[in-house]
């Protein structure tokens, strides 16, 4: 870490604790708002998103959390990021289908051709040939692959959340769809994490595994 960590309430590098990380509690404090938590213990997690032994948990008088002190980002519970790692590219397209639920249910938006897009995604589960699998959802009105958000579905969209939106389906289906063949690599892994990204830093309740 070369710069002083985020602050999970207001965003500058301003976070520290005083203390040795020896013998929790540790008081964080951030220098700029004046935010505090505790940090309950001693040991440091590896972090899903930059693989950092870098993520704490803190508790606030509002709410306990892990926070990674190297992304500035909240973290995901050891034990449910360890169960999305573990599963298979059908699940992990699953979940990533059930994030983008999750999303739309959370900003209001709804159209048949979010409801077309999922039903695909959840049909991966069903086909044993995933090239035939993939190809149908090139025919889908919500398709992503860089094609664009239909119009009747983009007017449902508030402003703000466009790119957002286009940035969840694009991840979300490359989840199934990316390096489908040769040998695995972690290209749907990295998918779902832009996902799960999404949901959290737009505080939408992640989906249940
Ligand atoms: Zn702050
Ligand atoms: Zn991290």
């Amino acid at each position: 870490m070369e710069q002083q960590p985020l602050c999970p309430n207001c965003g500058d590098a301003t976070f520290a604790c005083g203390e040795s990380e020896t013998a929790p509690p540790v008081a964080w404090r951030c220098e700029s708002c004046g935010y505090t938590a505790q940090q309950d213990q001693v040991q440091k997690y590896t972090c899903w998103l930059c693989n950092e032994k870098t993520m704490i948990h803190l508790k606030d008088e509002n709410e306990d959390y892990w926070w990674c002190l190297n992304c500035g980002k909240r973290g995901l519970d050891p034990d449910f990021a360890y169960r999305l790692d573990a599963m298979t590219r059908q699940d992990k397209q699953v979940y990533a289908a059930k994030c983008l639920k999750c999303y739309c249910g959370a900003k209001g938006i709804k159209h048949k051709s979010i409801d077309k897009l999922e039903a695909h995604l959840h049909a991966i589960r069903m086909h044993k040939n995933l090239a035939e699998w993939e190809q149908l959802g090139a025919y889908l009105d919500l398709a992503g692959r860089g094609a664009p958000v239909p119009p009747q579905l983009q007017k449902k969209i508030p402003n703000a959340v466009r790119g957002e939106f286009a940035k969840l389906v694009e991840n979300c289906v490359e989840v199934g769809r990316s390096d489908l063949e040769g040998p695995p690599t972690g290209w749907p892994a990295h998918h779902l994490k832009v996902c799960i990204e999404i949901l959290q830093s737009s505080n939408v309740q992640l989906p249940t595994i």
